[in-house]
Formats: structure tokens, C-alpha cells, sequence
């Protein structure tokens, strides 16, 4: 790998890969490491849904047209089922503000329409949104990156930086050491422990997912499911996930994880209680306490180091909009958006 780059990016999940594409694009020599293989974080671990209505009440995600338009991804649609006439009420009235977005069915249209899916309230049928598999969006936007130009490296982390004047020396777990004019640490969770980043305010939650096979009778494919959680079409199986917890003694898949994704998902298709488990993981995904928006900028007292961070369950979405700005958010820090602003955590904590 060149010993010196205009960007070094460490990380190569969502985060490192949008920033890498975004500043290989705009003509920035970029180098792009991970410790691991590329998206073998959260960003590795399986099919996902880009929802616009994602909110308990069915509001739209903050800046999601926006966001769905850079991604430039095919909607096929999905559905989200209310849970309660409460709910139903909330999400009737979203779609009554954003008919771009969606359109209401009440119950007896959505077993018309959609049969395989519980929706005795009523449903939204999401018209923008679809399922997409995490890894291999990851890793069209390194080969893309590359395509650009950047030099992408497996298995090599970064374990130590020094900022000076004019550069940042970054020290790599192989003992190289890069020269790069930006270090951006787009490390996930890494970022949460690291003696240099754990003031920031992060906070880690533990995700599991399990996928299902369908039975011979499922010879259709369904669109995808949005309630508790998700249920998602993944060829002859199904994917469900996710569950949020916020402590755990095992960073891996349990027993709790497993029942609580079956117990969701049977809300919306009860048959997925007789299906065979094929598959069962777990990963870490960073949110931002309090505002659940995404961070992105400078360290504290730092100008060259920044983070990307705090994706949250939007990680594609967020990825589309923020990492795809990166070049704009070098050149003028004000162009970060005041809420993904980095921040530390209260002194309280
Ligand atoms: C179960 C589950 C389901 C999810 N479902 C959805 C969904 O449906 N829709 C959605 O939009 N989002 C979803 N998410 C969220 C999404 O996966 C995350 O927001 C996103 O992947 C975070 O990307 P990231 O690049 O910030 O972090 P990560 O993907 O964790 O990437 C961090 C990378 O940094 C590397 N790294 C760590 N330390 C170092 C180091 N020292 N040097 C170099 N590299 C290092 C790691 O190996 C890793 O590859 C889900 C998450 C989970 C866990």
C-alpha cells in the first residue's frame, strides 16, 4: 500500500466505505484498511431494510428522500403493519402527509392485498424502501472506490495515530506507518472502548437476527416486513431481525435472542414459528444517546482526525446521506449538519 494518501480511512463497514467512494469520486487519493475482512462488522450481517417510515408513528426519517435519491437503489416497497388502532391511526395520518411515501390499507384491504401478513389494524404499504443485502452494498461501494481510484487492504488495522502540522501518522497493526493529509475512524464499535474515543458520546447495541427456511408450500416471495422488527425475503429462506439490547454478558447469538426474533416476527407471520432455524448471529451497531442521529466531525481538539459513527438501525440510509457528503464536510465543517455534530458524554456518565 502508498505510504501517504490525501484520506485514510479506517473501517471498511458502511461507514468507511460511503466516505471512501464519496472522496475517491471528488478526486482524493484514498486508502481504505479493516481489520477484519471488509464488512465484517454490523455491516456484514445479512439482508437489511431501508424503510422512509420507520418511526413508531410512521413519521418520515429525517432527510429520507434525500437519502433514497443518493442511494439511487430500485424501491420495490414494503409493509408495515400497525400493531395497535392507536398506531393505525398514527400511520394512516403519515400517509395522509407524505402520500409520496405511502398509502393506507385498513384491514380488510390488507388481507385482500397482502394475505401472508397479520394486519388486523391496517397496514402502510410503503411505496419507496426495499430489502438489500448489507455485505454486498458494502462492498459495491469499495470496488466502486476502487474503481476510483482508492487502494483498499483486508486484515490490517490501525493501532495507534499521531496528528502534526501538515499530516496525521497513522500506525498500522502490520508496523507500517501511513501519511495522510485526513484520518478518518470509522471503526464501529472499536470506537466505543478506544482509550482515545471513549469520551465520545457512543453507545453500543447488541443486534441479533436468525434466518428461517421456508417450507415447500412458500413458493412465492413476499415483500418486505417492517413491525417490531423485520422479516425479509432472503431467497428460500427468511431473515428476521433485529433485536436492540442495550447489556449482554455474550456478544454472540443465545437461546433469549432467538426466541424474542420468533416471538416478533409470529405477530406478522405466525408460520415462522414452525420453520427451521438454518442460521443465527449477532453484531454491534453505535447509536448517539439522546439523539439517535448519527456523529460525524473532527475528535475534540483534533482537526485532522474524525470519526463517522452512530448509524443506528438506518446505517443505509445514514451511510447514503452523510458519508456520501464527506468531501463537502472536509472543506466547510459548518456543512455538518448541527445534530451529527461530535459530542462527548456528560460528566454524569
Ligand atoms: C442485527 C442488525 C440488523 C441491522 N439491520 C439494519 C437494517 O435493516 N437496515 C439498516 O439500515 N441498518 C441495519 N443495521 C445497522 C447497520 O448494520 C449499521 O448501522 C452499520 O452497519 C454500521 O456501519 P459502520 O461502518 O459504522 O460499522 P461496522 O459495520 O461495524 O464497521 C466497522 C468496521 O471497522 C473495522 N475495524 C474495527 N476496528 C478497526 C481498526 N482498529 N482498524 C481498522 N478497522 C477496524 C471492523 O472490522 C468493521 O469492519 C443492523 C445492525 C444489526 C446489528
Amino acid at each position: 500500500m502508498t505510504d501517504h494518501f490525501d484520506i485514510l480511512i479506517a473501517g471498511a463497514g458502511l461507514s468507511g466505505a460511503s466516505s471512501a467512494l464519496a472522496m475517491a469520486k471528488a478526486g482524493y487519493t484514498v486508502g481504505l484498511i479493516d481489520q477484519g475482512s471488509f464488512a465484517s462488522g454490523a455491516s456484514g450481517s445479512g439482508m437489511a431494510l431501508v424503510s422512509p417510515m420507520m418511526s413508531r408513528k410512521g413519521r418520515p426519517v429525517w432527510r429520507v428522500r434525500e437519502a433514497l435519491d443518493t442511494l439511487g437503489i430500485a424501491d420495490t416497497g414494503l409493509l408495515r403493519p400497525a400493531s395497535t388502532p392507536e398506531q393505525a391511526a398514527y400511520f394512516e395520518q403519515s400517509t395522509h402527509m407524505s402520500p409520496d411515501l405511502g398509502i393506507w390499507l385498513n384491514g380488510a384491504e390488507a388481507l385482500e392485498q397482502f394475505p401472508y401478513v397479520v394486519a388486523p389494524h391496517g397496514l402502510v404499504h410503503v411505496l419507496r424502501g426495499y430489502s438489500v443485502d448489507l455485505a454486498s452494498l458494502t462492498r459495491s461501494w469499495i470496488d466502486e472506490a476502487i474503481q476510483f481510484g482508492a487502494e483498499a487492504r483486508e486484515y490490517v488495522g490501525i493501532a495507534s495515530w499521531e496528528e502534526h502540522g501538515d499530516h496525521v501518522a497513522a500506525l498500522l497493526t502490520t508496523g507500517e506507518t501511513i501519511r495522510a493529509g485526513r484520518l478518518l475512524l470509522a471503526t464501529g464499535p472499536e470506537l466505543v472502548d478506544h482509550p482515545r474515543t471513549s469520551l465520545l458520546n457512543l453507545h453500543p447495541i447488541k443486534g441479533q437476527r436468525i434466518r428461517v427456511r421456508k417450507p415447500e408450500s412458500w413458493t412465492y416471495s413476499i415483500l418486505p416486513l417492517s413491525g417490531a422488527g423485520f422479516i425479509l425475503d432472503d431467497g428460500d429462506c427468511l431473515s428476521i431481525g433485529a433485536t436492540f439490547e442495550h447489556e449482554w454478558t455474550a456478544e454472540g447469538p443465545t437461546p433469549e435472542g432467538r426466541r424474542e426474533l420468533i416471538a416478533q416476527a409470529a405477530k406478522m407471520v405466525p408460520e415462522v414459528q414452525d420453520m427451521e432455524v438454518v442460521d443465527h448471529s449477532a453484531a454491534i451497531r453505535v447509536t448517539v444517546p439522546g439523539t439517535r442521529m448519527p456523529m460525524i466531525g473532527p475528535l475534540p481538539d483534533s482537526t485532522r482526525t474524525w470519526v463517522f459513527t452512530g448509524l443506528g438501525s438506518k446505517g443505509i440510509l445514514m451511510a447514503g446521506l452523510l458519508g456520501m457528503k464527506i468531501p463537502d464536510f472536509f472543506n466547510d465543517l459548518e456543512a455538518v449538519p448541527a445534530s451529527c455534530r461530535v459530542a462527548i458524554r456528560k460528566a454524569i456518565d
